[in-house]
């Protein structure tokens, strides 16, 4: 029967999509293989500007502008935007590319305990004395597919002259009414002053990154930011799959609506089975088990099943939280899901994750 692939980011199965696929192959056949050169050189086309557009439209925002990676786009705005009369305040648990921007600039920095708004405060307060705050935190967080409470961030954001930034890369696409992201979600669209997020993910899956916002500070970054100006432009099929991508999303929700339903299958199904899934609503859906071994044997006895899932233990995530991370997709079928479940739970009784 195969081999299921539950460890993918490809939420929406748009990187197998017929349509991104076709229109990866015309911008490759129309455009070339690639530019040979950073984008203000000769590396700009017609369909860089015109993606870059469509992101901004997707997100509602004044502009955007993009990157080789989200990786890249994480390193390159702080240094760019922030100075040594800022301070920027970062979730503990924020991704490493984040981590690595921050540690780039020169602003003072704060790191606030895990969606802890008490301490995201405290550390606002002090803050006060420098120029200007900026608040950073990942939308969804991929180890343990929690979301941050974005309307309590923005209260305090608010309350403390701080901007608001967030990465997307895990709710670009399917989060929202309209898969507008974590910012849709939990109604606070015209509070977020920046968006960064990933075209590698929920969007075809190729590769590419970007950030949206307003326009001034899409200008500095095209004028500042060291990954933009120093590394190559994206190469035209990449562009075409991910401007596909787009259009498929802003002309119908269905398919982050079948997503949303076969991963809320999984979870109840799971949790019916006795296992403990952590986050909410995420198709990012984490089993959790507690013992590194037990998450490695469990994952390669699901291999075993036609069941492809990788076990996370320390120093990925805390000592004593392994966990195995599913991560559900649209082009899974109910049947696929069931047999996941299936395989889950032959193999928790076999090892003893249940009674
Ligand atoms: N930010 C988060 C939260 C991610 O999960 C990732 C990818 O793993 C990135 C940034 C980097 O994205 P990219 O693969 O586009 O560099």
């Amino acid at each position: 029967a195969g081999i299921l692939n539950f460890c993918a980011n490809n939420y929406l199965g748009l990187s197998s999509h017929p349509e991104v696929i076709r229109a990866a192959v015309e911008a490759l056949e129309k455009f070339g293989a690639g530019l040979s050169s950073v984008r203000f050189i000769c590396g700009t086309q017609s369909i860089h500007k015109d993606l870059e557009e469509k992101i901004a439209r997707f997100h509602q925002r004044e502009d955007a502008i993009l990157y080789a990676s989200c990786f890249d786009a994480n390193a390159g705005i702080f240094e760019a935007l922030l100075t040594p009369e800022d301070a920027v305040l970062s979730d503990e648990l924020n991704h490493a590319s984040i981590i690595d921007g921050i540690r780039l600039c020169k602003a003072n920095k704060y790191r606030y305990k895990h969606m802890d708004m008490q301490d995201l405060e405290a550390k606002l307060q002090d803050a006060q004395k420098h120029r200007l705050r900026l608040v950073a935190t990942d939308g969804a967080f991929s180890m343990d597919g929690d979301i941050a409470p974005l309307r309590e961030i923005c209260q305090l954001a608010q309350k403390y002259d701080a901007l608001v930034f967030i990465d997307e890369c895990h709710a670009t696409g399917f989060l929202g009414p309209n898969g507008r992201g974590t910012d849709e979600l939990l109604g606070v669209m015209d509070k977020v002053t920046i968006i960064n997020s990933t075209l590698g993910k929920a969007l075809g899956g190729a590769a590419g990154g970007y950030t949206t916002g307003p326009k001034p500070l899409i200008d500095l970054l095209r004028q500042r930011s060291r990954p933009y100006l120093f590394s190559n432009s994206l190469p035209p099929a990449v562009v075409g799959c991910a401007s596909k991508a787009l259009d498929l999303l802003m002309d119908s929700n269905a398919i982050a609506q079948s997503m949303a339903a076969k991963t809320q299958r999984f979870r109840s199904k799971m949790t019916a089975a006795g296992f403990t899934i952590s986050g909410k609503d995420h198709p990012i859906c984490p089993v959790m088990l507690g013992d590194a071994r037990l998450a490695a044997v469990m994952a390669e006895d699901m291999l075993n099943r036609g069941i492809y899932v990788i076990g996370f233990s320390y120093p990925v995530v805390p000592k004593g939280k392994a966990r195995i991370r599913v991560q559900i997709s649209a082009v899974h079928s109910d049947e696929d899901i069931d047999r996941c479940v299936e395989a889950f739970t032959e193999v928790g009784r076999k090892h003893g994750a249940l009674p």
